[in-house]
């Protein structure tokens, strides 16, 4: 088993991508602390992984902008596991509109759900992950992050933001044998992308080289690599997973 008795935090775990993470660490024996803001959601994901896995999760539900429950979610991790191998920040959300039209409400909970609470959390795994002179985060950016998009001045600023803040921890946390990188997702398939007309996905569909849409286990797998042993000598990356749509 690739990360056995790793203990892993996952935000967004819920649905789509970070419940797929979670589940993909937790068959590799990892031990999964799941956070979410959505109680019966979250324990559903925690009940299927411990059905497919075998492993009980635990799991919290809380805002992600709220620091204060972050260190608590550290603090209770740490008596339960007595350490933090991996951070998985996932959670995200949008709030698409063109930017002249763009509410400064809409703005601010994108910066803070998606890249303010990376800061937030990787400071407070940090001081555990240091003391063990070892760690792995793992922040998930977009492929919007690089390219920008219109429509997505928030989201594609926060997504850059997490990108440049990835290179940063990197070189901050590096000399700790931490290494940090980011995925940089495609169009994945799950709640954030449904709303999408079915034409819209197809002509998306049409300009990606391998084809077709992604689905959740094409990020976990990478999500997978950059947490394990093999990816010991790689930090301040950011991985496209993406069927080479921006190349
Ligand atoms: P999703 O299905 O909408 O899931 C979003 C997750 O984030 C849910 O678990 C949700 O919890 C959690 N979350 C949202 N707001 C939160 C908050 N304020 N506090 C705590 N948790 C919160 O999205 P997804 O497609 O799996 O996306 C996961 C990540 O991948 C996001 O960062 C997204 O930007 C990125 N990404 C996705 C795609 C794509 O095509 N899908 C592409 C590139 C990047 P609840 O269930 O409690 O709401």
């Amino acid at each position: 088993m690739i990360l056995k008795n790793q203990v892993a935090i996952i935000t967004g775990a819920s649905r789509g991508i970070g419940k797929e993470i979670a589940l993909t660490f937790a068959k590799e024996g990892a031990r999964v602390v799941l956070c979410a803001t959505n109680r019966e959601r979250l324990s559903q994901a925690a009940q299927q992984i411990e059905t497919e896995s075998g492993v009980k999760p635990l799991f919290f539900t809380f805002d992600i902008r709220e620091a204060k429950e972050m260190s608590e979610v550290v603090k209770k991790t740490l008596d339960t596991h007595t350490r933090i191998d991996i951070l998985v920040n996932n959670a995200g959300i949008t709030r698409d509109q063109l930017l002249v039209m763009m509410p400064e409400e809409d703005w601010d909970a994108v910066l803070c759900v998606n890249l303010k609470s990376v800061f937030l959390f990787t400071k407070a795994v940090a001081k555990a992950m240091i003391r063990q002179r070892s760690g792995r985060i793992i922040n998930v950016s977009s492929v919007i992050g690089i390219t920008g998009n219109a429509g997505q001045a928030n989201y594609a600023a926060s997504k850059g933001g997490i990108i440049a803040f990835t290179k940063s921890a990197a070189q901050e946390l590096g000399k700790r044998n931490i290494t940090v990188n980011a995925i940089a997702p495609g169009f994945i398939e799950t709640d954030m992308t449904a709303p999408l007309e079915n034409q819209a996905k197809e002509d998306v569909r049409k300009r990606i080289p391998l084809g077709r849409l992604g689905v959740p286990n094409d990020v976990a797998q990478v999500a997978l690599f950059l947490a394990s042993k093999q990816s010991s000598y790689i930090t301040g990356q950011v991985i496209r997973v993406d069927g080479g749509i921006n190349m």
